[in-house]
Order: structure tokens, then sequence, then C-alpha cells
């Protein structure tokens, strides 16, 4: 299925590609699904949540997909 449903989702890299470098195969991750600018008080405070300009993709914009 091409499609990660839901918002509170977690797994295992699988593979990383030769650019990524925050994270290595086996690591366990998160996806946090407010996309932020990190540029406001509320993002510079490390309080994302609270993010003057977030997009919370299939909220405010059409569903989000992650492929497998
Ligand atoms: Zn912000």
């Amino acid at each position: 299925m091409p499609y990660t449903i839901g918002h509170e989702n977690a797994g295992w890299v699988h593979a990383v590609g030769s650019a990524v470098t925050n994270v290595s195969e086996g690591d366990k991750v998160i996806v946090h699904p407010l996309v932020t600018r990190g540029l406001c008080r509320a993002c510079r405070a490390g309080d994302d949540v609270h993010c003057e300009n977030n997009l919370f993709p299939a909220m405010t914009r059409p569903a989000a997909t992650a492929s497998t």
C-alpha cells in the first residue's frame, strides 16, 4: 500500500540515500506531522506546535503520502 495512514506513525529506517545524514538503517523513527518553518517566536522557543505558519498535511492541504 503506498500510504501511511494516520499521523502518529512510527517504524524503522529500512534504507537511506547517499545524501541522508541524520538517520541510519535500523534507526527507530517517528513522523512529526506538523510542518513548520522554524522562524517564528514559537519555533525558536522549541514550541513548533504553536508555529504561526504551520502546515498539517491532509488537514490544511490535500493528503500526504509516504511511499514504502
Ligand atoms: Zn514557526
